[in-house]
This record gives structure tokens, C-alpha cells and sequence, in this order.
């Protein structure tokens, strides 16, 4: 890209300095015709580039530069030809236009060092330079004068801008709504109520937008002023906003294309456009329907901080041109717009978070009482699991406002996962059918731990391999996919979806890890009171079930059954266990103890339930098993037992036990009933010699 000659002007004081030093050490050949030439040129560069840009249709370089260039080739003219500078008109001109121009402070200093030059250029002697900055300040000095009413008459009254800026300034709707103190912890409003303030903080924000138009439209002259911000639907290219119009009533909504000329500047090149006369006509696009033929139109960019929030916009209609205090007070209007939507914005983020608050703590709550031995909970852990998966990737869903949402659980690092949880509009549940992730992003945000947002799939989602094809939905256009893990908690994935593009952002991202982490607390209480469960429910040395939660199985199976089945309680006594204690010693005992539970834990079918029920008896039932296939297996468990070999100090010692056994239906229905009835028959057992199976008789 070619350099741009927009700061070049700077260059021409000490350009002009370089000629009159070169001058004074009398250096007169060549090097001193080479650099008058650099004066012109530079010149007829920055001429090129104004004209190129005229005709371009872009954006209208700064004058500055082109007058600089344009004074120093001038006075360059004034300097080499003697007819030229007997006529006295370059300083004259000079002074006029410095005059006109800019303000007294910087043009009298550089009248004054025009005609120093000439004078200095001209004479090698002090008296020939005084007498030559006399007859050159002569002509100059009215020349300048003339300059400087020239620029009064044309500028609008200053005071006009200071009323202006007061009107402005004390405008309530400029100082819209950040006084308003922000609602306390105690007042947190609840969700929908908070919504509400939201909006209406939106429209209060609109109000102020819409009353500072209005304003300064008489204020600058201009027919049409607009707020035009990006506009907000995804995938959109242009500006959207308010237009105020000069006696049109309430101000209209409109768009422009992003490519509208003065906006792209405002946006892109963050400066000011402005444009008059019949040229500015070209700028104003069809989609305005202003009606009118403008005669001006000015763009000033609205800051937020470093980046640019919108534009604001502005149309003249009449002739004459902007008036001068156009241009400071659309950047004053501009940058109180920006400090209002930046003070909304805090507003709204504070509000938000307030009332994530609300929710996140309902959603602790609900963990905790999900996960907690709550009085009376009768749920089983597995369904306690569920129900902390399923707040969660409901609370999910909800609060980033996703299609669906899905919990991925894995085993093994994210090659291969299951859908633990899932939620859609129309429902919500689990499926523990393993995929393969590894081809797909989900596996990789598993295996890499990082998080991702999509915002589009170009060639829909199948073709992005975001979630394995069993699980892809076609419609679904934006996903946001965050790693699960924690030291012993869940392990896998959560997913967003959904079918808009460019709906999940980054604070989407931080709520999702937020209620991730909650998950993560209310599983780790579930499986805190699955260890407790564990622990109050089986037997210390053996690792069985104890008596009790062997009796509320029982229960349980037996309320299942309904008496339509049969179902089996066998008894288990190991014969003279006293001896075995009194002979090896009780750690032989103990070690006899855990040699039986192992055979029994071994031996049974899936269904069948084995508990301690006290020092040496054991307690069995097999549901839908009839008194002959009962008395079968107990028998094959006798004889089991019968050939564990047990070994004391390289002796061998024979162990058996006795079998009593009562079956449901037939001899009743009840736990206590069958038990007593199993043990009666274990008795018998034992009466008969022991190591034997007895069927409760009758
Ligand atoms: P029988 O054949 O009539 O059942 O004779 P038995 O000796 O097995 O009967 P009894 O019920 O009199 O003896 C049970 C013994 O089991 C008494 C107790 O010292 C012992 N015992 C109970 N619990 C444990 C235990 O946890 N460890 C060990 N080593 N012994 C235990
Ligand atoms: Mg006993
Ligand atoms: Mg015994």
C-alpha cells in the first residue's frame, strides 16, 4: 500500500528551515536545486492523491496537507523568480489563507515566519532582511487582517456551541439511567421480574438514545440524525438503528448496509466522515427514504472503550454547508452516547448476574437435597445420580438457552462415550449405548480438556463430525462443548446445541463450567452417601450383606414376587464352628468365615441374594426357584463348602454346614415366616448329623 500523504504537512516547516539553511552556507549548486525541486514535488504528490481520492468516490483527504505543500511550492515560486516576488502576492495570499484558515494562535506565529523566510531568503545581509520582512509584513499584515474577519464572519457564534453543549449536558435523558442504584442482594428480583428490568433498562437506554437525537438536530442544522449500531441478527451485514427526523414526530428504525461509505468509515477507519455540498448527495443510500436532496451528511464513530459501538449519523438539508460546531457536537453527543450504553451494559451484566445467583443457588440446593440422606428419601442412588444429571443439564439447557444439551459420560478418555443425560424440548433421558468419539470434536474436547464454541457448520453438522452420527441432528448450527472432569467425579462432556447460528458465546461457556462444577458437588454427595449406604449395609468381615439390609432385600423381592412366584430362603450353619474357634484360634475362625462367604457370594445366580445373618449362619433366597431346584443348589452348596480345603498350620481341616431351607409360597409369604420356618429346618439338619439339606417339612 502506498504511504498516505494525510500527516505530510508536518514536514513542510522544517522542509522550508532545510532550504534557508542550505542557503545561508552559501550552498548554491546542484544539492540546492535539488532540494527546491523536493518542495514542488511532494506537492504534486499530495495533489495527486486528493484528486485520485475525489474521484475515487472514497473518503475526502484532509486539506491540510495540500495547503502546506502548496504554501511552501509557493513561496518556492516567490524565492526563484524576482517578477513573482516584486509583486508581493505570494505573502499576501499566504497570510489571507493562515488567517482564514486556522486559529490566531498558530496563524500569526506561521504570517510571521512566512515572511521571516522570504526576507531571510532573499538578503544575505541583517539589513537587507529587516528592510525586506518591512515591505513583505506591509502587505501581509492587511492580508491577514482581511483573513481573520473573513474567518469571523463565516464562523458560527461560539457561544451558540457553549449554549449548546449546556442544553446538552444537562439533558436527563443523556444522564439516563446510571444513577439509579443497582437492586441489593436482599432484593434480588426473581427471574421473570428480572428479565423485566432488563428490558425495561433497554428501552430506558433507547429513550436516551432517541432524546439526544432529537436535540441535536436544530442544534447542527441537519434534517435527519441516526444511531446506528451493528445489527444484532447473526449472520447480518448491516447497521441498524434510530433516525430522528427534522418535524417527522417519533424517531423511525432503519438499516443501512454495512457497506453504506460514511458508516465503513466511521466503523472501520474509526474517524469522522464528513462530506458537503452536491457531492454528499452520492453518500445518502436509497434505504434512508429521506425524500429530501441532502447537502451534507457527517459520520462520527461512538467509542465503547477501544472498540467502536455504532455510529452516529447525520443529514443536512439545507444549503450552507455543516456550521462549525457541527463537529464537536456530534463527537460530545457521541461520546455520551457511548458512556450510556457502556453504563447499560454494567447495569445489564450486574442484573444478569444477580440473577444467576438466584438460580445457581436453587440449583445448589437441589443438588444437596438430591444428593443428601434426606429423612424419608427412599430413592434408590442410581436414580439419585439421574436426578443430579438431569437439574443439571436442565438448568443447562435453560440458561444458555440451547435446543438441546447433553451430558457425555466415558471410561476411557474420550474414545468412546455414552449419552448419561440428554434434553430436548420434547424430553429428557439417558442412554448407556457406548459410540466412538474419537473422529469427532466432542472426543476431542474430551482428550484435550479444552472447551470449544461453533458458531457455524458450513455443510451442516453431519459433515463437522461434532457429535458421532447416531447422535447429529442436521438442523442444529451453533454447539458449544465443554470438558468435564474432576479428581473422582464425572468424567465426559457437556454439549449445547442449537439450530440458529452464532448463538452460544463465551459467558454462555463460564455458565455451563459453573453448573459443571455444581453437577460435579452433587455427585460427589451422592457418592458420598453411596459409600455411607455401603458401608451401613454390608458386613465388615465378609464383605455380605448384613442381616438387615439383607431382610429389607428380602422384603423387597418377596413385595416384587407377590406370591405369583416362587422364591427360596436357605439357612446356612457351619457345623461345630466353636470347635474350629477353640482348636486353630479365632483369626482361623475369621479366615473359615470368609472362605465360606466367598463360595456362597461365588455360587449364586444373578437375582439371588446372600447375607451374614449372624456369628456363623448364614442366610440365602433365590427367587422363582421351586423346594426341588432349591434343594438342589443348596446341595451343590453343601458340597461346595464341603470341598474348600481350609489349612491350619499345614493341617488340613474339613469344613461343612448344614442347610435348612422354606419356600415361598408354600410355606408363607412374609420374611419372618420363611426365616423361622428355614431355620427350623436347619435344626433338623443339624439333629440329623449335620452337613446335610432339609426342606422345611409340610
Ligand atoms: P453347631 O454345629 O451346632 O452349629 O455348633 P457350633 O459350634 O457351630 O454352634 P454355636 O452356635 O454354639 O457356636 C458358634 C460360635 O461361633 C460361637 C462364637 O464364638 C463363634 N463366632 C461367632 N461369631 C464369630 C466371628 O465373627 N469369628 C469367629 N472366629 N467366631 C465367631
Ligand atoms: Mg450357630
Ligand atoms: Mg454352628
Amino acid at each position: 500500500m502506498p504511504p498516505s500523504p494525510e500527516r505530510a504537512g508536518y514536514f513542510a516547516p522544517p522542509y522550508l528551515l532545510l532550504l534557508l539553511f542550505l542557503r545561508a552556507r552559501g550552498i548554491d549548486g546542484w544539492p540546492f536545486l535539488l532540494a527546491c525541486a523536493a518542495g514542488p514535488a511532494v506537492f504534486a504528490w499530495v495533489l495527486a492523491d486528493f484528486l485520485a481520492a475525489k474521484r475515487g468516490g472514497g473518503r475526502v483527504p484532509p486539506w491540510t496537507p495540500l495547503l502546506a505543500w502548496g504554501g511552501v511550492a509557493a513561496l518556492e515560486l516567490h524565492a526563484a523568480f524576482p517578477a513573482v516576488a516584486g509583486t508581493r502576492a505570494v505573502p499576501a495570499a499566504l497570510s489571507f489563507a493562515l488567517a482564514f484558515r486556522l486559529r490566531p494562535a498558530i496563524s500569526v506565529p506561521s504570517m510571521i515566519g512566512v515572511a521571516a523566510w522570504i526576507a531571510l531568503m532573499a538578503s544575505r545581509t541583517a539589513e537587507g532582511a529587516a528592510a525586506g520582512f518591512a515591505s513583505i509584513a506591509a502587505l501581509a499584515l492587511p492580508a491577514g487582517a482581511a483573513g481573520f474577519f473573513a474567518r469571523k464572519k463565516c464562523d458560527s457564534p461560539r457561544a451558540d456551541e457553549i449554549r449548546a453543549r449546556e442544553t446538552i449536558a444537562g439533558s436527563r435523558c443523556l444522564v439516563l439511567p446510571w444513577e439509579e442504584p443497582v437492586p441489593g442482594r436482599g432484593s434480588a428480583p426473581g427471574e421473570a421480574a428480572g428479565e423485566l428490568a432488563l428490558l425495561r433498562r433497554e428501552l430506558e437506554l433507547t429513550e436516551g438514545i432517541r432524546g439526544a437525537l432529537e436535540r441535536l438536530l436544530p442544534l447542527i442544522g441537519a434534517a435527519h440524525v441516526a444511531y446506528l449500531a451493528p445489527a444484532a441478527a447473526p449472520g447480518s451485514s448491516c447497521h441498524e438503528g434510530l433516525v430522528a427526523s427534522l418535524g417527522k414526530g417519533p424517531s423511525r428504525a432503519f438499516e443501512v448496509p454495512d457497506t453504506f461509505v460514511p458508516v465503513r468509515e466511521a466503523v472501520v477507519f474509526r474517524r469522522p466522515f464528513r462530506e458537503e455540498g452536491p457531492a454528499a448527495a452520492r453518500y445518502v443510500p436509497e434505504e434512508l427514504e429521506i425524500g429530501g436532496r441532502p447537502t451534507g451528511i457527517f459520520a462520527e464513530p461512538v467509542f465503547r472503550g477501544e472498540s467502536v459501538e455504532g455510529v452516529l449519523l447525520a443529514i443536512r438539508e439545507e444549503e450552507g454547508g455543516w456550521p462549525d460546531c457541527a463537529a464537536s457536537l456530534l463527537e460530545f453527543v457521541a461520546h455520551f452516547v457511548g458512556r450510556d450504553i457502556e453504563r447499560t451494559r454494567l447495569l445489564h451484566q450486574a442484573e444478569r448476574y444477580l440473577l444467576r445467583e438466584d438460580w445457581y443457588h436453587r440449583m445448589v440446593r437441589n443438588m444437596v437435597r438430591v444428593g443428601g440422606a434426606e429423612k424419608g428419601a427412599q430413592e434408590s442412588l442410581p436414580l439419585r445420580r439421574q436426578k443430579v444429571y438431569a437439574e443439571a443439564v436442565g438448568q443447562l439447557r435453560r440458561q444458555v438457552g440451547a435446543d438441546r444439551a447433553l451430558l457425555i459420560g466415558t471410561s476411557d478418555g474420550g474414545k468412546t462415550g455414552w449419552i448419561t443425560w440428554e434434553e430436548t424440548e420434547s424430553g429428557a433421558g439417558g442412554s448407556d449405548l457406548p459410540e466412538a468419539l474419537e473422529s469427532s470434536y466432542a472426543g476431542w474436547v474430551i482428550r484435550t480438556g479444552s472447551r470449544r464454541i461453533i458458531t457455524e457448520t458450513r455443510g451442516g453438522a453431519r459433515g463437522q463430525n461434532i457429535l458421532p452420527p447416531a447422535w447429529t441432528k442436521a438442523c442444529e448450527k451453533s454447539f458449544l462443548l465443554l470438558p468435564v472432569a474432576g479428581v473422582g467425579g464425572f468424567r465426559g462432556a457437556v454439549v449445547c446445541c442449537h439450530g440458529e447460528e452464532r448463538r452460544f458465546h463465551r459467558q454462555h461457556a463460564e455458565t455451563a463450567r459453573d453448573i459443571t462444577e455444581v453437577m460435579q458437588l452433587g455427585l460427589s454427595h451422592v457418592g458420598h452417601l453411596e459409600m455411607l449406604t455401603k458401608r451401613a449395609e454390608t458386613d465388615g468381615l465378609t464383605g455380605l450383606a448384613n442381616r438387615k439390609s439383607f431382610l429389607q432385600r428380602l422384603e423387597a423381592e418377596l413385595e416384587r414376587l407377590d406370591g405369583r412366584h416362587p422364591l427360596a430362603v436357605i439357612m446356612v450353619d457351619i457345623d461345630h464352628f466353636k470347635r474350629i474357634n477353640d482348636t486353630y484360634g479365632h483369626p482361623f475362625g475369621d479366615e473359615v468365615l470368609r472362605g465360606v462367604s466367598a463360595v456362597l457370594g461365588k455360587a449364586i445366580r444373578r437375582g439371588d441374594s446372600v447375607g451374614r445373618y449372624g456369628g456363623e449362619e448364614f442366610v440365602l433366597f433365590l427367587p422363582m426357584a421351586d423346594p426341588v431346584k432349591a434343594v438342589e443348589g443348596a446341595d451343590r452348596l453343601r458340597r461346595m463348602i464341603r470341598q474348600t480345603k481350609f489349612s491350619h498350620e499345614g493341617k488340613e481341616v474339613a469344613v461343612t454346614a448344614s442347610f435348612g431351607l422354606s419356600c415361598a409360597p408354600g410355606h408363607g409369604n412374609r420374611p419372618e415366616e420363611l426365616l423361622k420356618k428355614a431355620d427350623e429346618a436347619l435344626y433338623l439338619s443339624k439333629q440329623r448329623g449335620r452337613d446335610r439339606v432339609t426342606l422345611y417339612p409340610g
